[in-house]
């Protein structure tokens, strides 16, 4: 759930506060007065107007764009938004509205939702993922009902409450609703924030997506780590199992992972003194280790390897110097002396999180 670029990246992450109370207040009202399903589906209202945006299927890896946009755009027409659509990327269009300010001038804010969601397994839902069902006791179930598209109806809706209160703003506000956050933002977010259209925008604040609450409460959040996948791997003399000697390869990736874990230690040691929070220090996780010569039961148990391999999941902080934290990789958890190399995999594509 992040956008690509830092320097937007950095600065947003944060729930619209007074938005999101005028908005739920508005939608805990009409939930209570629609007395039936029928009655529902015949209303327009903040509620349908969310259920009708679920039943747009833009889960990957087929995202129905144009349908999100289009209805985006209606909703925001009838809001007398202004829109523009630009499509960095063919077929991955990128919607922009705006909501003039009476001073445009002044740098403006920047609400940003993304128009994708990830897959949906339809076997393994209670309902089906893109139905938008809605129980009696008022949960809606669709896929990217949380992540994100409430968020975009919260600023739909927001600024519909906040014009009913003829309410005008002194900044520009504009609404950012981009493709393929899901699969890295490469095509979406990381392309709009490098164009001169987005610098046009004067961007003086951002908010994106944050975490769900079930309560009131909002948390409020800065700040995002940045995702590395680490792959670390070891190459050494294979030999006989029952035989001790230097310089193999798992032993070679034995070594690196008591240094990860040190260094993992270390980290902790602050979180578990309290004198840090789990997202400001860089957590490594070993993911996967791979290795072993195969048989047909499994793996030989008396050959030691001459390759083993084990991947990590490291998340840095937005203060984490990464070419320190690289010198640190190749220094002391790959060294190229004991026959080790590694590889950083930044947010890839296939990274769904
Ligand atoms: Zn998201």
């Amino acid at each position: 759930m992040s956008m690509a670029t830092s320097h937007f990246h950095s600065s947003i992450k944060v729930f619209a506060l007074f938005h999101l109370i005028l908005l739920f207040s508005s939608l805990l009202h009409t939930a209570t007065a629609i007395p039936s399903h029928q009655r529902e589906q015949e209303q327009d209202t903040p509620i349908t107007r969310f259920q009708r945006y679920l039943r747009i299927n833009t889960a990957h890896p087929t995202p129905d764009y144009y349908s999100a946009v289009s209805f985006l755009k209606a909703q925001a027409h009838s809001l007398g938004l202004t829109s523009k659509t630009f499509e960095f990327t063919p077929g991955k269009p990128l919607l922009l509205l705006t909501w003039p300010g009476s001073n445009p001038s002044l740098p403006s804010i920047l609400l940003n939702s993304h128009l994708d969601s990830v897959p949906a397994e339809p076997a393994k839902w209670l309902h089906p993922p893109f139905s938008a069902h809605r129980t009696s006791d008022g949960k809606i179930f669709a896929r990217g009902a949380q992540d994100d598209k409430c968020i975009a109806v919260q600023y739909l809706e927001a600024i519909r409450n906040l014009k009913a209160r003829a309410f005008s703003p002194l900044r520009s506000v504009h609404i950012s609703l981009v493709p393929d956050e899901e699969i890295g933002g490469l095509n979406g977010a990381a392309k709009f924030v490098e164009s001169d259209d987005f610098l046009r925008l004067n961007v003086g604040f951002a908010l994106d997506e944050g975490q769900a609450s079930p309560g009131d409460e909002f948390r409020v959040f800065y700040a995002d780590r940045i995702p590395w996948n680490v792959i670390i791997r070891a190459t050494g003399v294979p030999g006989h199992g029952a035989r001790l000697y230097d310089g193999s390869a798992m032993e070679n990736l034995m070594e690196s992972m008591e240094a990860v874990s040190r260094f993992r230690e270390s980290q902790f040691d602050v979180v578990k003194a309290g004198k840090a929070l789990n997202g400001d220090v860089v957590s490594v996780n070993p993911v996967y280790v791979k290795a072993g010569v195969t048989s047909d039961d499994g793996f030989a148990m008396n050959v030691q390897p001459s390759e083993a391999e084990a991947g990590f999941d490291l998340r840095l902080t937005p203060t984490t110097d990464p070419d320190e934290l690289k010198r640190r990789i190749a220094k002391e958890w790959a060294p190229a002396v004991r026959n080790m190399s590694y590889e950083v995999r930044f947010f890839m594509k296939k990274n769904l999180i």
